[in-house]
């Protein structure tokens, strides 16, 4: 079984994608993670990435998004399913992966949408943090309650994405208005696009991704 998730910032997709992951031992491609564990890397490729990601605050190339998945697609038995996090954001990027896919005898199996406000986004996304060590994500006033808390899975500092900025949060929410709307848009006319609303809490958001597979499944 492979799904994609998509939904705005702070929609919660990620922690959605982790669940199913663990429920239906798939493979967690965190795009997200990936590129900006990347662009950690003092290469031609990771000083690209960390410019794209916080100078110009924009989407990476279909090009660069292209190269890495290939690495990863690659490395994935066959037999284990995938959940896409962060991919496909605009429609050339869904051609690619349609085709690498195919290539590789996978196909797409399943499109979430986690769909939430643009304010709300715009309050989580601002509530975000970021672990420097473990790259986890964590929520102000939840999982950590002051600026100066270590992460508590691994002690590591926190700090907030450099992208997190209220502008950065408006152009990422606006980015994702032009690029990624024609992709849901696209899945929408294809059947395959199963929309979740992502203003429950945690475990309810799962239940309704699971349904929603469910009938899916027998239509
Ligand atoms: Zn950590």
């Amino acid at each position: 079984m492979n799904i994609v998730i998509l939904g705005q910032q702070g929609s919660g997709k990620g922690t959605q994608a982790a669940l199913l992951a663990e429920k239906f031992d798939l493979e967690h491609i965190d795009m997200g993670k990936t590129l900006r564990e990347i662009a950690l890397s003092d290469t031609p490729l990771g000083r690209e990435i960390y410019e794209i990601q916080n100078v110009r605050k924009t989407l990476v190339s279909s090009k660069i998004l292209r190269e890495i998945l290939n690495v990863k697609l690659k490395s994935i038995p066959l037999k284990k399913g995938i959940v896409f996090d962060g991919a496909p954001r605009t429609l050339d990027q869904v051609k690619y992966l349609e085709d690498a896919m195919l290539e590789l005898g996978r196909k797409i199996d399943y499109v979430l949408f986690i769909s939430i406000p643009e304010q709300e986004s715009i309050e989580r996304a601002s509530r975000r943090r970021l672990c420097n060590n473990c790259q986890a994500i964590l929520v102000m006033g939840k999982i950590i309650k002051k600026e100066n808390d270590r992460c508590p899975k691994c002690g590591g500092e926190v700090s907030q994405r450099k992208d997190d900025t209220p502008e950065g949060i408006k152009k990422r929410l606006e980015v994702f208005k032009n690029e990624t709307m024609p992709v849901l848009e696209y899945y929408e006319k294809e059947g395959s696009l199963i929309k979740i609303d992502g203003m429950q809490p945690v475990k309810k958001v799962f239940a309704d991704i699971i349904k929603g597979i469910k009938r899916q499944r027998l239509s």
